[in-house]
């Protein structure tokens, strides 16, 4: 799976081959890829369609600097876009000032909560809290057992009343102990069901409005899928919630989860689980998920290298063309973009052993002369780019690439000879007939 991901976004670079920027016309076909990386993430169709969109008016608009190109501009806008929509930074614990805070946990049946539950007992006792487990799940009697021996191994209290009361007179005689006890936070695992159902949603509604909790964080299942959406969408609109943990990312699952759910809630994932086992508890960080969703460790590295490969096969192209003596104005331009991508014409020059002491106005001057090509090359049709021959033969051509540019006649006939010259000289060393001049032959 995470070979083709790769392929993907290498295609999304590629697919910017030879454009200076990002633009409405070539940004379909790379958002095509990341849409298709997203929904192998499992992140929600909606969610997709509506990521999509925001992404594509951030990329269109963007500045693509000098030495990046723009397939590699635009897989960090969408790094970066995924890191915005999941909140940007991490999102603690509510810690309430009227003590004790007290946190409810939602989701459904096999989500995890009732580990969650005891992992954020484990995590607040580290944190030299004092927290108190409250066993709520009276529709599954061995939920309560879990919790208790859970409690046990990581030397946590679990409030739980074996008698037929209703949960939310069991939530609310273990908020009325914790306050008389001096607990400082109170952990509520409720009951889940296999599915979303009204009863569940109803019990929620119940508790909820008789321990007035500071949160209510919903236990997600990682590997649901594309259900995520659905059950993050149900639980907030019925229940209100506050945060999620996001659990079983131990697993094979890409997390597309996480930008569901904060997407419709709005709210933030605040842990992810990454095992069975009570230490298994994380805080999330929106930078890494992005990451792990896009597929790839590190996103630009392998931008940096789906880069290079076009630029090996656009030098291999280059070279032939020169051989030929076909290299036109198009191709000067692409050449002087792959120049700028690695700098300054200076910086360039000083790199080379024996010129570290270049003249910066020898320098200044080149660039200059780059600068009037370039405005020339701009003023010419795409045609006389191609076939500057077009030019040597009809002077009014010429004079318009000369007005279009702000130069006169003379310049742009100056500029024309020295690039076939150079075209000529190009041939002629390709085809062994070495430098005129040196063997006394000239072309
Ligand atoms: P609940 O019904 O929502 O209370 O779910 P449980 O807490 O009973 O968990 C259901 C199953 O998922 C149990 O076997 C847990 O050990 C397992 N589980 C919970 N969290 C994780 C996790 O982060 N990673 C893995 N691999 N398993 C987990």
């Amino acid at each position: 799976m995470f070979e083709e991901l790769t392929n993907q976004f290498e295609d999304a670079v590629k697919a910017f081959k030879g454009e200076a920027k990002i633009s409405e016309e070539n940004v379909d076909e790379a958002l095509k890829q990341v849409r298709r990386a997203l929904l192998d993430a499992d992140v929600s169709l909606s969610v997709v369609k509506e990521f999509i969109d925001e992404v594509r008016v951030k990329a269109v608009g963007t500045e693509v600097v000098r030495g990046i190109d723009p397939g590699q501009k635009f897989i960090q806008v969408v790094h970066e876009e995924l890191v915005n929509v999941m909140g940007g930074e991490n999102d603690p614990l509510a810690n309430s000032e009227e003590q004790p805070t007290v946190i409810l946990m939602a989701g459904l049946q096999g989500a995890g909560k009732t580990t969650a539950t005891a992992k954020l007992g484990l995590l607040l006792k580290e944190k030299n809290k004092k927290p108190l487990l409250v066993a709520a799940d009276t529709y599954r009697p061995a939920a309560i057992d879990q919790l208790v021996t859970l409690g046990k191994q990581i030397d946590v209290e679990v409030f739980n009343l074996s008698s037929n009361l209703k949960p939310e007179e069991i939530a609310k005689k273990g908020l009325e102990k914790a306050k008389n006890e001096g607990f400082d936070t109170v952990l509520v695992d409720t009951a889940g069901r296999l599915q979303i159902d009204t009863d569940m949603m109803g019990e929620m509604v119940r508790i909820k409005e008789a321990v007035q909790p500071d949160e209510v964080l919903l236990v997600v299942d990682s590997m649901i899928g594309q259900e995520a959406a659905d059950i993050t969408r149900s639980f907030h609109e019925k229940v209100g919630i506050t945060g999620a943990v996001l659990t079983k990312l131990d697993g094979d699952s890409r997390g597309g989860a996480a930008l569901s759910i904060r997407k419709i809630s709005g709210k933030p994932i605040k842990f992810i689980g990454t095992g069975e086992k009570v230490e298994a508890l994380q805080p999330f960080y929106p930078e890494r998920m992005a990451s792990r969703i896009l597929g790839m460790g590190d996103v630009l590295t392998l931008v940096e290298k789906a880069q290079k490969e076009v630029e090996i096969a656009d030098a291999e192209i280059m070279q032939k063309k020169l051989q030929e003596a076909t290299f036109d104005f198009s191709d000067f331009v692409k050449q002087m973009r792959m120049i700028k991508r690695m700098g300054s014409l200076g910086g360039l020059l000083k790199m080379i052993p024996g010129m570290n002491k270049i003249d910066d106005g020898m320098i200044k001057s080149g660039e200059d002369q780059l600068k009037k090509i370039e405005a020339m090359i701009g003023s010419m049709s795409v045609e006389e780019r191609n076939k500057p021959e077009l030019l040597a033969a009809q002077p009014s051509r010429r004079r318009r690439v000369a007005s279009g540019s702000g130069h006169k006649p003379a310049d742009v006939d100056k500029v024309l000879a020295d690039f076939q010259r150079m075209r000529g000289l190009m041939k002629q060393m390709s085809t062994g007939g070495g430098l005129p001049g040196m063997d006394g032959g000239l072309p």
